[in-house]
C-alpha cells in the first residue's frame, strides 16, 4: 500500500469529505488537531510520508495485514469479522452505575480490566457539552463517569497517540470501527520506527451504523432542547424511525430522517458494522431490554471475559440463532452499501 504525507490526506479524505473525526491522525505531529470536531490543519507539512496517512481508516486499508497482526489468519469478508463466540451480556452486581448505554457491559470489562491490573490505563469518551472529548481513565469509578453513547464522532483515537507519545504502554481501549482500524494500523507500526512501543493491550470495539457530525449535531439540538439538561440518547430498533434524547425525567423524540441528515458523508464508506479489530466487541441487543450483544474475538478477550463473569463483574446468558441471523444481515447489507459506495467514489 502507497503511504502519503499530509498532502494526500486533504486531496483524498478532507476534500473529499470522507473524514469521520477518529482522531488517528491527530496528537501525533503539532500539524492536525481537532478543533470543536472537525480535523483542522495547523500548519503545512512537507513530509512525503507520514503516520498520519498510514493510520487513516479512509485512505485504503490493508485487511490482510491486519487480519495476521490480529487473528493470525488470513482476512475474510465476512459480515461480523473474525470471532470465536457471541454471548449476551451485562453488568454484574459488582458494578452498580444508572447511565449505561444498554447493559453496562463495556464499562463493566473496563472496570475489571483495570481493578485486577489487566490494563494500566483506559482510553474512553466523555463529552464537554454535546462535544464527545477522549479521556484516559485509571480506575473503574473514572470509568463509570465516561458510559452511555455519545453520537457525535469522537477524536477517540487522539488520546491513544498522546498516550504513545509519552510512553504510556498495556492501555485498554474502546472505540467505533473507524477509532478502532485507526488503533489498529497504528499499533501495526506502519513507518516501521525501530523505536516503536505498542501502547495498546486491550481494544473493546463498539457496534456502530453511523455516529453524527459533531457541530451539526450541536447546531441542531441545541436549537430544540438545553444541552446542558441532557442526560442520554438512544435509537431504538426498527420500526421506531426515531431518535430519543432523554433529560432528566423526561424524554424528546426527534425524528430519524432529520438526525440522518447529520451523518458525516465518511460514514457511508465505513463497511464495518460490529468493530472487528477488537479483542471484544459490544453493542445492543436488540430485544433484549439493557442486555448487551458481546462478540468474543480473540483469546485475550475471551480470559478477561471469563474473569470478569468470575469476578461479579458480568453476567452473560445465551444468544439466540433468531439474534445471530439478525445481526448477520445487518452487518452484512452495510459492508455492500459501503462497497456500492467507495466504488461511487473512485468513479
Ligand atoms: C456513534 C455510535 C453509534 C452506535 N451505533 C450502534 C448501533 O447501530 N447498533 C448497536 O447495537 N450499537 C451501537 N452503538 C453501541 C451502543 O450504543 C453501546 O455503546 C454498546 O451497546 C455498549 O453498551 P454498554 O451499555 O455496554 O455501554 P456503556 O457501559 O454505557 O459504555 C459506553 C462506552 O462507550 C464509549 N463511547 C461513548 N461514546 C463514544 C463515541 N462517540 N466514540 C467512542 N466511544 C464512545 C464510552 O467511552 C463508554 O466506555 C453505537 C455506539 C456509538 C458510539
Amino acid at each position: 500500500m502507497k503511504i502519503g504525507g499530509s498532502k494526500e490526506i486533504f486531496e483524498q479524505v478532507l476534500d473529499t469529505d470522507l473524514c469521520s473525526v477518529c482522531g488517528a491522525c491527530v496528537g501525533i505531529c503539532p500539524y492536525f488537531k481537532v478543533h470543536s470536531g472537525k480535523v483542522a490543519k495547523v500548519f503545512d507539512c512537507d513530509l512525503e510520508k507520514g503516520r498520519c496517512y498510514a493510520q487513516c481508516p479512509k485512505t485504503g486499508v490493508d485487511f490482510e495485514m491486519l487480519s495476521q497482526n490480529y487473528f493470525n489468519q488470513p482476512y475474510t469478508d465476512k459480515p461480523l469479522g473474525t470471532y470465536q463466540k457471541i454471548v449476551a451480556a451485562k453488568a454484574g452486581d459488582m458494578l452498580q452505575g444508572d447511565r449505561f448505554q444498554n447493559g453496562g457491559s463495556v464499562t463493566a470489562l473496563i472496570s475489571f480490566a483495570l481493578e485486577s491490573g489487566a490494563i494500566e490505563g483506559a482510553v474512553l469518551t466523555d463529552a464537554e457539552g454535546l462535544i464527545p472529548v477522549p479521556k484516559i481513565v485509571e480506575n473503574a469509578g473514572d470509568a463509570l463517569k465516561c458510559a452511555a453513547t455519545k453520537y457525535a464522532a469522537a477524536h477517540t483515537a487522539a488520546a491513544v497517540n498522546e498516550a504513545a507519545k509519552d510512553g504510556r504502554t498495556n492501555l485498554g481501549v474502546v472505540g467505533t470501527a473507524c477509532q478502532l482500524t485507526g488503533i489498529a494500523q497504528m499499533r501495526a507500526n506502519p513507518l516501521e520506527k525501530s523505536d516503536f512501543m505498542d501502547p495498546v493491550s486491550l481494544t473493546i470495539g463498539l457496534f456502530c451504523t453511523w455516529s453524527l457530525d459533531a457541530r451539526k449535531f450541536k447546531d441542531y439540538i441545541s436549537g430544540k432542547i438545553d444541552p446542558a439538561t441532557i442526560t442520554g440518547m438512544d435509537v431504538p430498533p426498527p420500526p421506531a424511525e426515531v431518535f430519543v434524547v432523554k433529560t432528566g425525567n423526561s424524554t424528546t423524540e426527534l425524528p430519524l430522517s432529520e438526525v440522518r441528515t447529520l451523518i458525516p458523508n465518511g460514514c457511508s464508506v465505513c463497511p464495518d458494522m460490529t468493530a472487528e479489530w477488537a479483542d471484544i466487541s459490544v453493542g445492543a441487543f436488540e430485544g433484549k431490554k439493557e442486555w448487551n450483544t458481546l462478540i468474543i474475538r480473540t483469546a485475550r478477550g475471551e480470559e478477561l471475559v471469563n474473569k470478569a463473569v468470575a469476578a461479579g463483574y458480568l453476567k452473560l446468558d445465551e444468544f439466540s440463532a433468531a439474534g445471530l441471523d439478525h445481526l448477520t444481515t445487518g452487518a452484512g447489507n452495510k459492508k455492500k452499501r459501503a462497497l456500492k459506495k467507495q466504488n461511487q467514489e473512485v468513479s
